[in-house]
């Protein structure tokens, strides 16, 4: 019996003239997904992608789990090709679905025809087969409303398909047809959450993290490029920037107002990130800060971090809560990386006093009293790339 994952589009499916691009988008995330399983034909018709194994020893488990985090997709299965054939359908039935089927209480048949040239109407189908289904499985029951099982039949171009599982897919828009965006990753909780609902509207996701050793530790590091190794999941590959921050800290301590520090770092973060969005052509910042989270998450904080910014900063999470915040980070598998106890180049100066309500123009004046210019020239220089892609 052959097998297949047939995989049906999310809210891509509404997209009118360039909906082929995004389909090619998700085709190629898809092929390079499964590379390292083994041979797959993939291909697209009628707002479903099918794919076909082409190697004998491939597990349609891992096939489905590497599958249900790539975005673009509403729901995924695994199905049997059949003949388009009633004959054919029904033996392959039987012998597909006998095990779920023996271990059910109640079922329907559910049949979908895009081929309107087959010989029998989809409730012709599904009374059809349900009675077949109700001869060999008598222990079973038909229930329309909220059957356990849903035996479902598409009968489509060149075959039919038979299957019994539906499950959900990650949702949202292929990766790459949102345009690129650079995310400022720290070893928290929230900046890997913001980085993966980002890629969930489609947008490819390099992630830059400043660095202040002796202060920050390279375990504290290795905790970062870890986590950026988990979102490679659903992020596909990520451009890695790592940004030497001590002389930039160690000079806002020296040189500005103790409530401003922290404010002040944030601005250099955003000017240091823009440098490399233009070389990178990434086209907005993304962060994970939540309004009132702490102090230099105020609205005023945040409107003297935005003074500095030329392109469009995304803060995806700034409506919630963090226990919502922690619940995306336990199904991301990010959560327990994050909580491990390294300390972060913010934590190390943080003030005592943070200025709650700063003011734009008090800030600009701190900073203007040094010239950071040239070290922020030379934390651009000395900026190291790591490239990481999807973890097996
Ligand atoms: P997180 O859990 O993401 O660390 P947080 O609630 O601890 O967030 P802050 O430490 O104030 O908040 O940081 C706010 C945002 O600034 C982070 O979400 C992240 O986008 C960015 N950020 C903070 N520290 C760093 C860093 N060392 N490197 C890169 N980005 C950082
Ligand atoms: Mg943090």
């Amino acid at each position: 019996m052959k097998e297949i994952v047939l995989v049906k589009y999310g809210e891509m499916v509404l997209k009118g003239l360039n909906k082929k691009s995004f389909e090619d988008m998700l085709t190629k995330n898809i092929k390079r997904r499964l590379k390292s399983l083994g041979r797959f034909k993939v291909t697209s018709a009628q707002s479903t992608t099918y794919i076909t194994p082409l190697d004998e020893d491939i597990d349609l488990d891992d096939v489905t789990n590497r599958v249900g985090k790539i975005f673009g997709i509403s729901a995924l299965c695994r199905a049997c090709v059949c003949e388009k054939d009633f004959s054919d359908i029904t033996a392959k039935s039987l012998e597909y679905l006998n095990e779920v089927l023996n271990n059910a209480k109640t079922f329907k048949v559910n049949a979908k025809r895009s081929d309107k040239a087959f010989c029998m109407k989809s409730p012709e189908i599904c009374a059809e087969l349900g009675g077949i289904l109700l001869g060999k499985f008598p222990h079973l029951t038909v229930d329309v409303k909220n059957p356990e099982i849903t035996v479902t039949v598409e009968i489509r171009d060149t075959n039919a398909y038979v299957h019994a599982e539906n499950l959900k897919g990650a949702g949202g828009l292929p990766v790459g047809t949102s345009g690129k965006a650079m995310l400022l990753l720290s070893g928290g909780i929230d900046s890997p959450v913001a980085g993966y609902m980002m890629a969930k509207r489609g947008v490819h996701i390099s992630a830059i993290h400043y660095v202040s050793p002796p202060y920050t530790s390279d375990r504290a590091l290795m905790k970062v490029e870890q986590l950026c190794e988990k979102l490679t999941d659903y992020c596909g590959g990520i451009a890695f920037f790592c940004v030497p921050f001590t002389e930039i800290q160690e000079a806002i301590k020296d040189n500005c107002p103790e409530e401003f520090f922290t404010v002040i770092m944030r601005r250099i973060m955003m000017e240091i990130a823009q440098r490399i969005c233009e070389k990178e052509k990434c086209q907005a910042l993304i962060t994970g800060e939540s309004v009132g989270q702490v102090a230099s998450q105020t609205m005023s904080a945040i409107a003297c971090t935005d003074a500095v910014c030329r392109i469009p900063v995304f803060r995806p999470l700034v409506g919630m809560d963090k226990t919502e915040i922690i619940e995306i980070a336990r199904k991301i598998d990010t959560f327990e990386t994050s909580v491990l106890p390294y300390e972060d180049c913010c934590t190390v100066f943080t003030p005592r006093h943070p200025k709650v309500k700063p003011v734009l123009a008090d800030i600009e004046k701190a900073q203007n009293s040094f010239d950071f210019e040239p070290l922020i020239q030379k934390a651009v220089e000395n900026t190291t790339l790591k490239t990481f892609n999807y973890s097996e």
